[in-house]
């Protein structure tokens, strides 16, 4: 499929389509200023994202919505080029708790409606207001839910997942790639024993051929193969770094080195809920 800057979304089986790269927008809030995420959202908006990637989680989806808002009165873009994806939190997986949760999000957003919105991890957590609810001793308090197994992807050069794309292209399912670029690598909720995926030297190298950043090559890998990626990034050039993967084209043979890479280790493990009895990784996927 033809990817551009301009013409970049992929269908889905219900006749609805996705861009193919978003912004992430997870920043840990207590190290970001305030406007950061607005200003990036808007910037965004102007070098061609239409993809946004948030979570009532994040603290910041008031921020997307201000800026989406702005950028649709300016006339820059109209509400149906944007596709937006929120997330249910652990804490709301009772059933009558989802409408609830979807309409604070809609609220925070100002928007009548979300194009997508998944449930952030598939374990349940003690329904309340507590986010990230403990008893006294600091145990984990967990809830049984009838949940199906859902649950995001994560997707880089060392974590390909090609037995789950394999079986996502036969069912006509798009997957969505979270920290293609290896995450933030921030020790609390990183498993940072696998080094850094930008330092990667095949990245690196394809980048110096195409003149080209080991990120970009990294995206590129991932759209290349019909995985859309949400990159995040809070910073003017690398949001534009990040969208400039429409330019320049792996071949076949590095698109098969750079699948060779695959470690099969997660970066987001989520290693301190593994004791969930829903956990989701212990799976082989
Ligand atoms: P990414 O793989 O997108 O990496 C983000 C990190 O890379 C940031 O530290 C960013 O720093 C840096 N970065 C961005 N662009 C470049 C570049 N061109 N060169 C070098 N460094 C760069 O990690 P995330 O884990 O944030 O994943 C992306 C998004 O996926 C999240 O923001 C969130 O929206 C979503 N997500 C969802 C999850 C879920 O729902 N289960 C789990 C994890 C992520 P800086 O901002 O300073 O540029």
């Amino acid at each position: 499929m033809y990817l551009s800057a301009a013409n970049h979304r992929i269908p889905l089986s219900d006749g609805n389509s996705i861009p193919i790269i978003g912004l992430g927008t997870f920043s840990e809030p207590a190290l970001t200023k305030k406007g950061d995420c607005a200003a990036s959202v808007k910037m965004a908006i102007d070098i061609g994202y239409r993809h946004f990637d948030g979570a009532h989680l994040y603290q910041n989806e008031n921020e997307v919505g201000d800026a989406i808002s702005e950028k649709i009165a300016e006339g820059k873009v109209k509400r149906e080029d944007i596709f937006y994806c929120g997330k249910l939190w652990a804490t709301n997986h009772v059933p009558e708790m989802v409408r609830p949760a979807l309409e604070r999000t809609l609220k925070s957003l100002k928007l009548d409606y979300v194009d997508l919105y998944i449930i952030e991890v598939p374990m349940a957590f003690k329904p309340g207001n507590e986010v990230y609810p403990k008893d006294e001793n600091g145990k984990w308090l967990y809830h049984k839910s009838d949940l199906c197994a859902t649950w995001e992807v994560e997707c880089h050069p060392y974590f390909t997942q090609p037995k789950l794309l394999k079986f996502c292209r036969q069912h006509d399912i798009v997957v969505v790639a979270y920290s293609p670029l290896g995450t933030s690598r921030n020790p609390h909720w990183v498993n940072v024993s696998s080094p850094p995926l930008l330092n990667d030297a095949l990245l690196n190298s394809l980048g110096k051929k195409y003149r080209k950043t080991a990120a970009q090559v990294a995206l590129r890998f991932n759209i290349q193969r019909g995985v859309v990626v949400i990159p995040k990034s809070f910073k003017p050039e690398r949001i534009k770094e990040n969208f400039q993967i429409f330019d320049f084209s792996l071949t076949e043979e590095e698109m098969k080195s750079i699948e060779a890479l695959n470690t099969n280790i997660r970066f987001v493990e989520m290693l301190m809920w593994c004791d969930h009895p829903e956990y989701p990784f212990h799976d082989e996927y």
